[in-house]
């Protein structure tokens, strides 16, 4: 893979670009749908090709839980195995593992945990998550890292940074000797919580080895918003001007204009499906919770701003009513809409990049958006 800068906004670090897969080319700044467990909760994959996404995201602690390697494997990979045939960038399962598995434990070599499904036990080598994501045939794979939970002592985040450091460098061996760089990119994550010296420590170690990209992992833990901006911006600053960067697991408004601002180049969140699911709507003036008796008798559309096919055919009494009778469709309906108006975000975010007017489109989603934090 390839990352080109195209345009850099001219009154600060916006930039917009294009990562050149061999599945395609991914258009920055961009958001990636999640598909954790092989599909993007209540829509089609073709929903997702036809709404104009060029990348999503899957995990590897998921897959490799179920189905497994063997049926991915046999399936012919990922694409094959869900029909998809654009770019799959995968997390490789290290925040799962601290966040979701039974018993985990770290030693030097890895880490071993138990299944969250079914208690058996399992073991994560910085090699081993590697293979997983050659039989997965994920675009970019990502390094298995240490996270540390919030808050976390100093000295348990220094000690989760050199342990991430070590297992970078073991994957980035590996990848050169055993993988086509062409065909997989692989990603470093620069961990080191709210401290800017460890997350310089984490930088200056990782951006010494020649990966496809980086990403900032460990954030939108628990941090405040205050800190959770700081150190988005300090450590943006860290990294190298002609790889891609990537704000692992960010994807509000607010806080994807802002990364922007700084320089970030990827983001992935399920926010916007999981709240599409239980009723609450991004619309051009701000968020809707469909749920209201407010829209009870509302014959108008969600969003008259919004060209998706839902706010085009469907009244916010009824999509109010059939969130209410529990529907399968409201869900369908309104994760649609919320991914329609991530891509229409980053569509127009790239734009103003181009055209010089980012700081105006910022202010204009902040007077939508600045005062709920997202
Ligand atoms: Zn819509």
């Amino acid at each position: 893979m390839d990352f080109t800068i195209e345009k850099i906004d001219a009154s600060g670090k916006a930039r917009a670009g294009v990562i050149t897969t061999s599945r395609g080319p991914v258009k920055t700044p961009v958001f990636m749908p999640v598909a954790t467990r092989a599909a993007v909760r209540a829509l089609a994959m073709r929903d997702i090709e036809e709404l104009g996404f060029e990348m999503i995201l899957s995990n590897t602690y998921h897959l490799y839980i179920r189905p497994g390697t063997e049926i991915l494997a046999s399936a012919g990979g990922l694409h094959a195995f869900m029909n998809y045939r654009r770019p799959i960038l995968t997390d490789s399962g290290g925040y799962q593992v601290f966040s979701l598995s039974d018993l985990c434990r770290v030693r030097d070599e890895g880490v071993e945990f138990r299944s969250h499904l079914d208690g058996s036990s399992h073991f994560f080598s910085p090699e081993k998550v590697l293979d997983i994501q050659k039989v997965i045939g994920s675009d970019i794979m990502m390094v298995l890292d240490e996270c540390t939970e919030y808050p976390a002592g100093r000295d348990r985040v220094e000690k989760a940074v050199r342990r991430t450091v070590d297992w970078a460098t073991a994957s980035y061996n590996y990848w050169r000797r055993g993988f086509d760089a062409g065909t997989q990119g692989l990603f470093a994550i620069i961990q080191g919580g709210v401290h800017p010296e460890l997350r310089m420590e984490c930088a200056d170690a990782l951006t010494g080895m020649d990966f496809s990209g980086f990403a900032i992992g460990g954030l939108s833990v628990g941090e405040t918003r205050a800190e959770y901006r700081d150190v988005t911006e300090y450590t943006a600053g860290l990294l190298p001007h002609g790889k891609p960067r990537y704000m692992m697991g960010v994807g509000s408004p607010m806080e994807i204009l802002h990364a922007v601002g700084c320089g970030i180049d990827m983001f992935d969140c399920v926010m916007p499906t999981r709240i599409a699911r239980n009723g609450t709507l991004f619309t051009s003036r701000g968020r809707v919770n469909i749920k209201s008796s407010a829209y009870a008798r509302d014959d108008g559309p969600l969003d008259p701003d919004c060209g998706c096919h839902v706010c085009r055919s469907y009244t916010k009494s009824y999509l109010r009513h059939i969130f209410r009778a529990g529907e399968i469709s409201s869900l369908i309906y309104n994760t649609y809409h919320n991914l329609y108006f991530m891509k229409g975000l980053m569509d127009e975010i790239r734009r103003s990049i181009y055209n010089d007017k980012f700081p105006d489109i910022y202010k204009k989603w902040n007077n939508h958006y600045g005062g709920t934090g997202n």
